[in-house]
C-alpha cells in the first residue's frame, strides 16, 4: 500500500515545495511535468523556487497524454537522470507524470492547479491511446502540494466536475458491496467507508461550494484527497468508480464533445442510484410478499434523489441536455456501458438492462425528457 507522506493544502502552499523536497531528501535533479497553461499558473514559480535553492530543475511541457507522450517524458527522466517527477495541472498532467514516473521507478509529486477529479491523489492514471479507456494502475503520489490560491483560479466548472466525481463514490460503493455480496469479490470496509465519506462531505457542504469560497475549495480537495487514499488502501479504483463510471466511459466514446469526467459521473451516479433503488425494491416486495421482515432492506435505498438535488444544488448537470448529449445518446450509453468492463461487477451487470430499461431508467430520473 502507497500512500503520500506529505499533504499540504492552503493558500500559498507552493512555496513550501523546497521545503518538502528536502525532508523527503530528493534534492535533485528533478523534472517538472506541466502543460502550457499549468507552467504559466504554477510551474515557472515551482522551477524559480527551486534553482533559487540550488535544486537542479527543468520543465517539460505535455499536450495531451497519449503514449508518445509517456515515452517522452520517460526519455527525459533518463537522459536527465531526475530523483523525482513534478506533476503540475489538472488531470491530464499529472497522470503523465504519475505514469512515467512509475513506469520508471522514481517518487512522483502532485501539485494541482484544477480540482477536475480524484485522479489528483490516486495511485491510478487515464491514458489516452490505450486499449483500456478507463484508469490504469501507477503509483501514488508521495507528496501533494494543493495552493487553494492557484486552484481557485481554474475555471468553476472543474470545481463541479470534482464535485460530481465525489458524489459519484455513493454508487461506486454501492456497487462494490454488490460485486462482494453476489461475486465474493474482496471488500475493504475502511477503503470504502472513507470514499463515502468524501461524497458524504461533498453533499452535507453543499452550500459552501461556491465561487470564491475557500471553505468550498477545502472541502472539495479534502474529499479528492481522501478518495485517492481510498484507492490506494484498495489497490484498485473499487470504492471510487463503479456502473456510473462505465457509464462516463461510454459517453466518451461517442463521438460528439463530451462534458467533463466529474459531471459524466454525477449523471452516472443518479441513474445508477435508481437502478440499485429498484434492486432493493425488488427485494424488498418479494420479502413482503413471503411475509418476512423488510427494514433491512429499506436501509439499502440509495436515495437518487439526493443525489440529484446535491447536483443541482452545487450547478452540476442532472440531465443529457446539460450535459450536451442528445437523449437517445446518454440512453444507449447507459445500455453499453457495462460492456466496457465485463470483470468490474456493478449493477450494471446484474439487471443486463436492454434499451427500453435504460429509457425508463432516464425518464423516471429526469435525466431525460
Ligand atoms: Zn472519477
Amino acid at each position: 500500500m502507497q500512500l503520500p507522506r506529505e499533504v499540504i493544502v492552503g493558500n500559498g502552499v507552493l512555496k513550501r515545495i523546497t521545503e518538502v523536497l528536502q525532508r523527503l531528501d530528493l534534492n535533485g535533479p528533478i523534472l517538472i511535468v506541466a502543460g502550457m497553461k499549468s507552467c504559466q499558473i504554477a510551474g515557472k514559480q515551482v522551477s524559480d523556487l527551486l534553482q533559487q535553492n540550488g535544486i537542479n530543475v527543468d520543465t517539460i511541457l505535455v499536450q495531451k497524454v497519449t503514449r508518445q507522450d509517456i515515452l517522452m517524458v520517460e526519455e527525459n527522466i533518463r537522459r536527465l537522470k531526475s530523483r523525482a517527477l513534478i506533476g503540475i495541472g489538472g488531470g491530464t498532467k499529472i497522470d503523465a507524470a504519475k505514469l512515467s514516473a512509475s513506469r520508471q521507478k522514481i517518487p512522483f509529486i502532485s501539485v494541482p492547479t484544477t480540482l477536475s477529479h480524484d485522479g489528483i491523489a490516486s495511485p491510478l492514471a487515464s491514458v489516452k491511446g490505450l486499449d483500456k479507456p478507463y484508469s490504469v494502475m501507477a503509483q501514488a503520489p508521495l507528496a501533494i502540494i494543493a495552493d487553494t490560491d492557484i486552484i481557485a483560479q481554474a475555471p468553476w466548472r472543474a470545481v463541479i466536475s470534482g464535485c460530481g466525481d465525489a458524489i459519484a463514490k455513493f454508487t461506486a460503493v454501492k456497487d462494490w458491496q454488490l460485486a462482494h455480496e453476489e461475486k465474493e469479490e474482496y471488500y475493504g470496509e475502511y477503503a470504502a467507508s472513507l470514499a463515502l465519506m468524501s461524497a458524504k462531505l461533498v453533499i452535507e457542504n453543499a452550500q459552501l461550494i461556491k465561487p470564491g469560497n475557500d471553505k468550498g475549495l477545502r472541502v472539495l480537495l479534502e474529499a479528492l484527497i481522501s478518495c485517492g487514499v481510498a484507492m490506494s488502501i484498495a489497490g484498485s479504483s473499487r470504492p471510487c468508480s463503479g456502473s456510473e463510471h462505465l457509464f462516463s466511459h461510454a459517453l466518451d466514446m461517442f463521438k460528439f464533445p463530451h462534458a467533463m469526467h466529474g459531471e459524466q459521473c454525477g449523471v452516472g451516479s443518479i441513474l445508477s442510484a435508481y437502478l440499485h433503488d429498484t434492486k432493493w425494491k425488488r427485494i424488498r416486495d418479494s420479502l413482503k410478499q413471503i411475509g418476512a421482515p423488510t427494514t433491512a432492506a429499506y436501509l439499502h435505498d440509495t436515495k437518487w434523489k439526493r443525489i440529484r438535488d446535491s447536483l443541482k444544488q452545487i450547478g452540476a448537470p442532472t440531465t443529457a441536455r446539460e450535459l450536451g448529449v442528445k437523449d437517445e445518446d446518454l440512453i444507449e450509453a447507459l445500455r453499453i456501458a457495462a460492456k466496457i468492463r465485463p470483470e468490474r461487477y456493478t449493477i450494471l451487470h446484474k439487471l443486463k438492462l436492454d434499451y427500453k430499461t435504460c429509457e425508463k431508467a432516464a425518464r423516471i430520473t429526469g435525466v431525460v425528457s
